[in-house]
């Protein structure tokens, strides 16, 4: 079982990206689970057609409530949970996550579902203790980051590097999600090879992702013959038979600001 998260700044298509590779998966006859780690718990809205209860929000009525409860069939037969957050302003977001986590594996989720990959959808804007939590309690093995090539994207990229050198995990690759901006692609594969890492897929901006996510389907559910579909497949297999990743070496801020002068002096 291939275990991955998925870091990237708020914002950034994580969960576009992790629902479609997702779909994409279950099209070859995949099984798959989703977890959201985002107190956002908007991971599996284009899965499921709908927002689902979160762990969080469930445990709250039934502290041992049935594993129907958490854990729902989205397209493709895709397994979806969403761990949900605390109430903004009060309590934990990352301790709400480990709480979640206790509870699907207390429950045989990872187990009793002969599961070929599971992806988590995690935020990187802060990259406390808190959020790191799917690396640190190596629920995860493998670390993606999505990434445009806007500063403050690759900013929010970079730190999260660091959080994965201090944690000893692997960097496995970044996906570039563009936002449309100049000499994108150029600026994400620098950035990647500087941080010793690569850029794993190239996802172009578009306007069946908009589409789709208004009629909360994926791209691959509502146009499964668009050349973005098929840029979807490409990542999730990448992403599948991808066997190189090392720690990360993140850039310090200097070194952050000079990469980053030299690459606009490019544009
Ligand atoms: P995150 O999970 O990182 O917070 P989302 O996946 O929710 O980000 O994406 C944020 C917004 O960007 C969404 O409205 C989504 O439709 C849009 N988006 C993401 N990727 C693309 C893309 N490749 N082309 C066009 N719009 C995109
Ligand atoms: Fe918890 Fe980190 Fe959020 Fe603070 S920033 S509440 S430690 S997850
Ligand atoms: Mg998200």
């Amino acid at each position: 079982m291939k275990k991955i998260a998925i870091y990237g700044k708020g914002g950034i298509g994580k969960s576009t990206t992790v629902s479609n590779i997702s779909a994409a998966y279950s099209e070859e006859n995949k099984k798959v689970m989703v977890v959201g780690c985002d107190p956002k718990a908007d991971t599996t809205r284009t899965l499921c057609g709908r927002r689902l209860p979160t762990i969080l929000d469930t445990i709250k009525n039934n502290k041992n409530p049935d594993v129907n409860n958490v854990l729902f069939k989205g397209f493709g037969n895709v397994l979806c949970v969403e761990s949900g957050g605390p109430e903004p302003g009060v309590g934990c977001a990352g301790r709400g996550v480990i709480v979640a986590m206790d509870l699907i594996e207390k429950k045989g989720v990872f187990t009793d579902n002969n599961l070929d990959i599971v992806i988590y959808d995690v935020l990187g804007d802060v990259v406390c203790g808190g959020f790191a939590v799917p690396l640190r309690e190596e629920f995860a093995d493998e670390v993606f980051i999505v990434t445009s090539g806007e500063y403050m994207s690759l900013y929010a990229a970079n730190n999260i590097s660091k959080g994965i050198k201090k944690l000893k995990g692997n960097l496995s690759g970044i996906i570039c999600n563009c936002k449309g901006i100049d000499n994108e692609t150029a600026i994400v594969r620098d950035f990647a090879e500087m941080i010793g890492s690569s850029v794993i897929g190239i996802i172009p901006r578009d306007e069946t992702v908009q589409k789709s996510e208004i009629e909360a389907k994926t791209v691959i559910e509502k146009y499964p013959n668009s050349n973005q579909s098929e840029e979807y497949r490409k990542l999730a297999k990448n992403i599948l038979n991808n066997s190189s990743s090392g720690v990360p070496e993140p850039l310090n801020d200097d070194e952050f600001e000079e990469l980053f002068l030299n690459l606009s002096n490019c544009i």
